[in-house]
């Protein structure tokens, strides 16, 4: 079967109104379309996502969000809900990022209800896991990540479209990614595990992302692995000249 990738950068903390002109950069550097089977999405800062959106018009870019409140709306200071990410020109929302899991102390039942909250809200979830550098070397990378996909996942969620990313929290930010055999053997663990829990037709259909010091130097390798459905990709995807070859490197694999 034929799976849908998708190239998704997380601008994270970064970037000021100036920083559109990436975006539009973007855009016109794809105008005549993206690679065939590929989508690609920019979740910015929500300070800057209408603008994101708007820049995104009429071009094969998406915008999304980063985080999700669970609550349509309510007494919840500072918080954004799925709802008012899809007001701006979302269709994605990134949700259980490491850091978000780290800073906050997200657990997998938050997670999972903010990701039914993306789908109430009309989005689509990407819902983010990975193993700590400690829980790997004590050889539990695959079980901690089986067990964080299936309690953040909804049930339905893989039906109705939702894409899973998978992102070594060492490997975060660091330039040190894990070697292909091991991103292999942990994309294959995770969708068994998800079709242990969800179905194995749902896991066949689910997108697994890479994510973790992605860049256009080490994407084609990563991107050619075999149920590896394309990258979350942070720092290098703040400029759309990097970003841009890596979805070149999509296109020849
Ligand atoms: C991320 O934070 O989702 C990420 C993959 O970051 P980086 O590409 O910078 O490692």
């Amino acid at each position: 079967m034929t799976r849908r990738a998708a190239i998704v950068g997380n601008w994270k903390m970064n970037g000021l109104k100036a920083q559109i002109a990436e975006a539009r950069a973007l855009a016109q550097a794809f105008s005549d379309g993206l690679p065939d089977g590929l989508i690609s999405a920019i979740c910015p800062p929500a300070t800057i996502l209408a603008q994101l959106a708007e820049a995104f018009e009429g071009s094969p870019f998406a915008a999304g969000g980063q985080d999700c409140a669970p609550q349509a709306s309510g007494a919840h200071t500072g918080d954004i809900s799925a709802e008012m990410l899809a007001d701006l020109g979302a269709r994605y929302v990134i949700v259980g990022h490491s850091e978000r899991r780290a800073d906050h102390g997200e657990t997998d039942a938050q997670v999972r209800a903010k990701a039914e909250a993306a789908q109430r809200a009309g989005l689509t979830p990407i819902i983010c896991v990975g193993e700590t550098e400690a829980e790997r070397d004590a050889g539990r990378a695959e079980e901690v990540v089986a067990s964080q996909a299936t309690a953040s996942t909804p049930d339905g969620a893989l039906e109705a479209g939702a894409i899973l990313a998978y992102e070594p929290v060492w490997a975060i930010g660091t330039g040190r990614t894990p070697t292909l055999d091991d991103i292999a053997a942990m994309h294959a663990s995770l969708r068994t595990a998800l079709g242990g829990r969800f179905g194995d037709d749902a896991a066949a259909a689910t997108p697994l992302l890479y994510g973790g010091s992605m860049k256009p130097a080490n994407a084609a390798d990563i991107l050619a692995i075999n149920g590896v459905d394309g990258g979350l990709i942070g720092g290098a995807s703040l400029k759309a000249a990097d970003f841009g070859e890596i979805i070149k490197a999509y296109a020849t694999i």
